[in-house]
């Protein structure tokens, strides 16, 4: 038997509608803040995410499903969604447009990691691009779109942690901080930690193991020059003056390269190691990095398996799935030709309708029509055809009325009667 990969899941049909619901939610925040969709393909040039992404980023060294094509090109799977669209930006010239461009994507994304609860080797993110804007307003507002998502959702308690990871400027004297502070305690750190600390120091503050988060190095809120400084004041008394729940977390980091000024996450505490639903941050230089001209952005990235986790521990996913309205049960084979074409007429009404086609007895379809939860059910026999009188029985309530075709027709189009 084939089971599918290590770390990917079906979507199986019984759960689909869990998704739609999310996906709507996503295009409902999207429209409201007038952010557009972009698809970029599923893969992408290795080099891009070499660049992109960053050669000491856990994801370049350890996580990318990379492999060369028949045409001995090097491939990689998306390990996450930034980089595609900053090539997009440059290569269409998105940017001579009209600015701010605000842009969003719902895409699978694949990273070889050790899989558990909420972490996957393929998963998928909701994520938010916002191109050439550079101010404390343009910073909120991304935030804001992540907020009003969850809030759509009914997540009204999930609070923001923001750091600034600060820029060009003060990077260098904050890096020769964590430098010599790490150095003192190498002792302490885990491989990957020494190793990173050649490499660099910033991606410390990121590691997972619990040694290394034991250890308590400076903070990079310490370090900021005077605008970084400025700057992450503004978003603070924005948020509060907006009501945005949050808090300042100098760990924060964030497990790409491209990152400078605002960084943040939402965190979910409750459901397990795995906590971090959404993270994202500014990167001023991305764009730049990748050979085109520097324009200013800034984006997140949501985990929609751990959002699902996460608004499933809230007891916010009591959703039920769609059900056709009526079920139309033919008793004999002269019957089945009038089911189908009424089904056929209210299908072409936009009503969900149903009917047997597995050829099975009455009582087979009556059960059929309670599995499936249909709002109402119809029994079609010779008689009802001849006398054209129909008996159409509420599944919940048990009532039924009689009426002819044409009644039946003209009650389910009309609505509202579910
Ligand atoms: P983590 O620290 O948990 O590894 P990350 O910093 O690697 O997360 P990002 O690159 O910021 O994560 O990705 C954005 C979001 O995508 C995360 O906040 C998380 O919700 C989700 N995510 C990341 N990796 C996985 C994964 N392997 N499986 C499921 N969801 C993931
Ligand atoms: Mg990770």
């Amino acid at each position: 038997m084939y089971t599918v990969p290590k770390g990917t899941k079906d979507v199986l049909p019984s759960e689909s509608y869990k998704w739609h619901y999310i996906e709507n939610a996503v295009r409902k925040t999207a429209e409201l803040f007038s952010v557009k969709e972009i698809r970029t393909p599923v893969f992408e040039h290795t080099e891009l995410f070499l660049r992109g992404v960053g050669g000491t980023t856990d994801i370049v060294n350890k996580e990318m499903y990379t492999f060369d094509d028949k045409g001995g090109r090097s491939i990689t799977l998306k390990p996450e969604g930034t980089a595609g669209v900053a090539r997009s930006v440059i290569e269409n010239s998105l940017c001579a447009g009209t600015l701010p461009l605000k842009m969003y994507y719902i895409s699978p994304i694949f990273r070889y990691e050790k899989p558990q609860a909420g972490r996957l080797r393929e998963h998928h993110q909701f994520g938010v691009e916002i191109y050439g804007a550079d101010t404390a307003e343009c910073d909120v507002e991304t935030i804001l779109i992540a907020k009003t998502f969850f809030g759509a959702l009914g997540l009204k308690n999930i609070s923001v942690n923001i750091n600034s990871i600060g820029c060009p400027d003060c990077r260098p004297l904050y890096n020769q901080a964590l430098t010599r502070y790490y150095t003192a305690h190498e002792k302490e750190l885990c491989g990957d930690c020494k190793d990173r600390l050649q490499r660099n120091p910033l991606r410390l503050l990121d590691c997972k193991n619990e040694n290394c988060q034991k250890l308590q190095p400076p903070k990079i809120t310490d370090y900021l020059c005077g605008a970084c400084k400025q700057r992450f004041e503004e978003i603070k008394s924005l948020l509060t003056t907006l009501g945005v729940a949050f808090e300042v977390d100098t760990n924060i980091v964030r497990g790409l390269d491209y990152y400078t000024g605002i960084v943040f996450e939402f965190i979910n505490k409750n459901i397990g190691a795995q906590s971090t639903v959404c993270g994202g941050g500014r990167y001023n230089k991305l764009t730049e990095d990748l050979g085109g001209a520097q324009i200013p952005a800034i984006g997140f990235g949501m985990g929609l398996e751990r959002l699902l986790l996460t608004l499933d521990d809230a007891g916010l996913l009591n959703i039920s799935d769609k059900t056709a309205k009526v079920y139309f049960a033919p008793i004999g084979k002269e019957s089945v030709v009038k089911c189908l074409t009424i089904v056929k007429t209210l299908r072409e009404k936009g009503v969900s309708a149903e009917t047997d086609i597995s050829g099975r007895s009455l009582k087979a379809q009556m059960k059929y029509a309670d599995k499936i939860s249909c709002g109402y059910a119809v029994v079609v026999g010779g008689d009802e055809i001849s006398n054209d009188s129909y008996t159409v029985k509420n599944m919940k309530t048990h009532e039924s009325f009689t009426t002819g075709e044409s009644g039946i027709l003209e009650f389910f189009a009309n609505g509202d009667n579910n």
